[in-house]
């Protein structure tokens, strides 16, 4: 996948136009920079009769599976912390809870220390380490998910005993199911005599999250972030939730982490706030973190305090990166500044065929709407001229030039200069180009142009104005590439 149509052709040193007319008359309408989806390379290689294999571009540099260790299969795989996610609604008390668990857990050589909120922190619980990811909600959840960086081993989902199943708490059902994660229940707010935990539990039975005592297979535990009441309980039921998930790393191997979130502080540069999911990780190495790069240059842990490095489900902020990454981005530790730097292009370059590739995508979208429209194909135009009177007139004569193959389409006239929303509107669309009348474009709209691929042609004569556009039509229909 992700391959141009020129670099097919060139794979299979055949000409261009031979792959183009294929296409054409197989009805795809593409031109020489398009993207080939899996469906038209399987085409071809039938038409030409070769053998073709489909690789995820991906694949060929894929840091997070080329580095990371199989953890199933290490025999030097030993028992990990549990990594916990709480959800619920809002107002039920996620950030109460998460505080409450913080403070009364701050061990007391810590107590000092100035707790930072950096997006996680681990507690202990009878000498035993728990982490908790400390940004509620599922944003994070979410983010990391859809890059497929799943820390979470365990999801709290934390219900008011006084308010009971909101629309949220339904969403975050939902959402736990889908991961497969085992869910804990937080009865939250039994200190307050409004609450009515038997009802809760029989919301939560309707959506198939039924409490132990009811013959279910959900633990439920009333406690209260407020007097503190019930969090221990917690604690022990997410480590016994834990035992039997017979969570397991490696600590002696190269990390692999994920970024619960990061941000640019002032003096310190891009930090990240990694959860360590497999290795170690110290300060020193090399990482890539999708495509920024760098050496740990310090790690802080939730305390404010520098330590040297960081084992399985274990946090700290990182510094040391070029730039920021994105929430959920994977950061791993590679054997040198060269291959940091070598992962970290090829995913910069590999996001961005990303993007252009969906830019294709409407664009074939839109080619296919005009194959429907009776194989029509359409040169679009955004128009601006100095006076209304020529505008007028530039617009109908271009409407009228077209055939039965070829047309043009304004899609936007107005009088004035050039603007930047002009050469936005105009690379929004495919196949458009921008068309002045006695106005010339400023320097910054003609490097935005630039940026975006905008053609911007400045005309002070109408018939020649519309003499080039007949021509390019007339280059669009013959396919010349
Ligand atoms: P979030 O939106 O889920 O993060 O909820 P918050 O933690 O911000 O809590 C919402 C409100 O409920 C705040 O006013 C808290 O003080 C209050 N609250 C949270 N937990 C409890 C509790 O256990 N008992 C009582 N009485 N109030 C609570």
């Amino acid at each position: 996948e992700d391959i141009r149509v020129y670099e097919f052709a060139e794979k299979l040193k055949r000409p261009m136009s031979d792959v183009i007319k294929v296409l054409f008359d197989l009805g795809m309408m593409m031109t020489k920079n398009d993207f080939l989806g899996s469906d038209e390379i399987e085409v071809l290689s039938d038409e030409f009769g070769v053998e073709v294999t489909i690789i995820d571009p991906k694949d060929e540099f894929n840091y997070e599976e080329d580095l990371a260790h199989d953890v199933e299969e290490d025999p030097n795989a030993v028992k990990r912390p549990p990594v916990i996610t709480i959800m619920g609604h809002v107002d039920h008390g996620k950030t109460s809870l998460l505080d409450a668990i913080r403070s009364a857990k701050v061990t007391e050589g810590e107590a000092g220390g100035i707790t930072q909120h950096i997006g996680a922190y681990t507690v202990e619980q009878h000498g035993e380490p728990i982490t908790f990811i400390d940004t509620p909600g599922h944003a994070a959840f979410g983010a990391m998910r859809q890059r497929g960086t799943d820390v979470t081993d365990i999801i709290i989902i934390v219900v008011a005993a006084d308010d009971g199943v909101k629309p949220q708490t339904e969403e975050v059902i939902k959402i736990a199911k889908d991961s497969g994660a085992p869910v804990i229940v937080a009865l939250n707010k039994m200190d307050k005599e409004t609450a009515n935990p038997d009802l809760v539990k029989g919301q939560m039975a309707e959506h198939g999250m039924t409490s132990v005592d009811w013959g279910g297979d959900v633990e439920f535990i009333p406690l209260s972030a407020k007097t503190g009441m019930g969090l221990d309980d917690l604690l022990e039921n997410i480590l016994i939730t834990a035992e039997v998930l017979d969570l397991k790393a490696n600590p002696k191997v190269p990390a692999k982490s994920a970024v619960v979130e990061a941000s640019l502080e002032k003096g310190r540069g891009p930090v990240a706030t990694v959860i360590v999911q497999n290795g170690t990780l110290k300060v020193g190495d090399n990482i890539v973190c999708g495509s920024s790069y760098g050496r740990v240059k310090a790690l802080i842990d939730e305390n404010g305090k520098q330590i040297k490095s960081i084992g399985p489900s274990h946090t700290a902020q990182v510094a040391g990166l070029d730039t920021v990454p994105p929430s959920g981005e994977v950061l791993m530790a590679v054997s040198s500044d060269k291959e940091a730097k070598e992962y970290a292009h090829k995913r910069y370059e590999y996001d961005r065929h990303k993007e252009l590739s969906k830019s294709t995508k409407s664009t074939l979208e839109d080619m296919t709407a005009m194959i429907a429209e009776g194989r029509l194909k359409t040169l679009k135009v955004v128009l601006k001229a100095d006076v209304h009177g020529s505008l007028e007139a530039l617009k109908s004569s271009l409407t009228d030039l077209r055939n039965e193959e070829v047309k043009v389409e304004v899609i936007s006239t107005g009088v004035g200069g050039i603007t930047e929303n002009d050469v936005e509107l105009a690379s929004a669309s495919d196949n458009c180009v921008l068309l002045g009348f006695n106005i010339r474009p400023t320097g910054s709209v003609k490097a935005l142009a630039k940026q975006r691929g905008i053609e911007i042609r400045n005309y002070s004569v109408i018939y020649q104005l519309l003499d080039d556009v007949t021509n390019m039509l007339t280059g669009m229909m013959d396919l010349k590439f």
